[in-house]
């Protein structure tokens, strides 16, 4: 638990969130500004900032993210058409939220990004 960290305050409860899935390592929620009809972000219980600060400890951890997200993306009936699977890293990789999280997104056709 990080102090003024909105995701840990998620996961404490301490702020509401539409919960999709939850276990001993991760938990799953509805994004509240979705870019997508599917976006739902996929979270771990530690605490940790972005990608940068994961380390060779979290491997399990990070896999199973992806795996959770496959299953939630069958749940939501996006997998046969396809979906996204996003991890913003650091200022320029667009990340706001310092704890790390694996966006699922689909629904509907996805732009290719040009950056
Ligand atoms: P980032 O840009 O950091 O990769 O993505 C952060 C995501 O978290 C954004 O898509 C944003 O809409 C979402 N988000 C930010 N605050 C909250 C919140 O309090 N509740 C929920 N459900 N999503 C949030
Ligand atoms: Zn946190």
């Amino acid at each position: 638990m990080s102090e003024d960290c909105i995701f840990c305050k998620i996961i404490a409860k301490e702020i509401p969130a539409e919960r999709l899935y939850s276990d001993e390592r991760v938990i799953a929620f509805r994004d509240n500004a979705p870019a997508a009809p599917v976006h739902i972000l996929i979270i771990p219980n530690k605490h940790i900032a972005s990608m940068r600060e994961a380390n060779v400890e979290d491997e399990a951890l990070l896999g199973h993210m992806q795996l959770v997200a496959q299953k939630l993306a069958i749940e939501e009936g996006i997998d046969k058409k396809g979906y996204r699977l996003v991890i913003n890293v650091g200022d320029d990789g667009g990340q706001v939220v310092y704890h790390l999280h694996l966006h699922l997104m689909g629904g509907k056709p996805l732009r290719v990004q040009k950056y």
